[in-house]
């Protein structure tokens, strides 16, 4: 009674000498186990599979999570843990240490006495690099959901509102049609603001002759996409659409040419080595993508530094930028699924360069 998710954990646990994991993070919780709920607790041994909660998830937990034994767990949750360790005569668990504070830590190590803690790193996180057919069929919802907020939104925007009046509207449009909320802070970063990679949307007011960047995505069923378009409203400075064209094939090639097999630094000089040609290399600050999922930043890696190797079932986005402090920059972000022959792409809003009426 185990989800192929559990049996490729426990192959995972086997390698690295884990007789048993205690899982304390939530979305890794949420994806074992399928459970929703805000509170608990997994502890997975190669013969059993628990999800300890308190009684306020007693009916909810046992639907949600049908391969997992559903254990409500003492006052202190710690020593229901403790006491399924011993019935199994395990003496070792291993905890995520990227999860647990110090201070959890030490209460754990405290209260699970004589048993003893193992420290260990993303064994969950490396299965959730590789998305099964239900979870690309949920992310192809939430990118379809980005590509209808962006829709809406050139229709909606207009100069005289300011950035968070729009980052309202894309909030609302997404929640409106089935998202839990935007996947992380919107940016509308309009002028010079367009400038800044990380332009949360602010009070500014969109006067016109300018670009607007928008990097936004919907957080649904669990999963997360990721999208970034820049437009035109009015006329703006030259030079701008300039470095649309040169960021635009930077991200077309980039696109046309990933696939399994790369490293993360490969696809990563896709984008940099056309953007480097042009002469703007050191206005690209930033990394040419990351994985993408259950978490907005996910392995792996698309940047100089990145040794992961792309694989089919990972998905990752593909989003070179120019920036020019002062005047304005310009990223085009897409989301993809690296495919057994290259890729195949998620999101499908146009990258024509946009510009809207003053
Ligand atoms: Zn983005
Ligand atoms: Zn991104």
């Amino acid at each position: 009674m185990s989800n192929h998710r559990v049996l490729k954990l426990r192959e995972a646990m086997q390698q690295k000498n884990v007789e048993a994991l205690f899982v304390t993070s939530a979305i890794n919780r949420r994806y074992l186990t399928g459970f929703t709920g805000s509170s608990g607790y997994v502890l997975v041994t190669m013969n059993d599979a628990y999800l300890l909660t308190d009684f306020r998830y007693m009916t909810q937990a046992p639907q949600q999570a049908k391969d997992f034994k559903v254990v409500e767990h003492a006052q202190r949750f710690t020593d229901t843990v403790k006491e399924l360790l011993a019935s199994a005569n395990i003496s070792k668990v291993a905890f995520e240490q990227d999860h647990v504070s110090f201070a959890a830590y030490s209460a754990y190590a405290e209260q699970l006495k004589p048993v003893e803690l193992v420290p260990v790193s993303g064994l969950v996180e490396q299965l959730r690099i590789f998305k099964d057919a239900e979870e690309l069929k949920i992310m192809q919802r939430a990118a379809d959901l980005a590509d209808d907020t962006f829709r809406h939104i050139l229709g909606f925007v207009k100069t005289g509102m300011t950035e968070r009046e729009v980052d309202l509207e894309m909030e609302f449009y997404m929640r409106h049609h089935g998202a839990t909320c935007s996947s992380f802070d919107t940016i509308v970063a309009s002028g010079e603001r367009s400038a800044m990679p990380h332009g949360v949307a602010s009070e500014r007011v969109i006067v016109g002759n300018e670009l607007i960047t928008f990097d936004f995505g919907a957080l649904l069923d669990g999963y997360c996409s990721d999208l970034t378009r820049t437009i035109a409203i009015g006329e703006p400075d030259a030079k701008l659409k300039e470095i649309y064209d040169i960021v635009l094939e930077a991200q077309l090639h980039t696109l046309e040419n990933i696939m399994p097999g790369m490293t993360g630094r490969e696809a990563d000089a896709l984008a940099r080595d056309i953007i480097t040609k042009y002469g703007y290399g050191d206005m690209f600050g930033h990394s040419t993508g990351h994985g993408l999922g259950m978490e907005v930043h996910e392995n792996p890696r698309l940047s100089k530094l990145s040794d992961d190797i792309l694989q089919p079932g990972m998905v990752v986005t593909v989003e070179p930028g120019i920036y020019i402090p002062g005047l304005g920059g310009v990223r085009i972000e897409d989301d993809i699924v690296i495919t057994e022959t290259g890729n195949a792409v998620l999101t499908h809003s146009s990258k024509e360069f946009t510009v809207l009426p003053v």
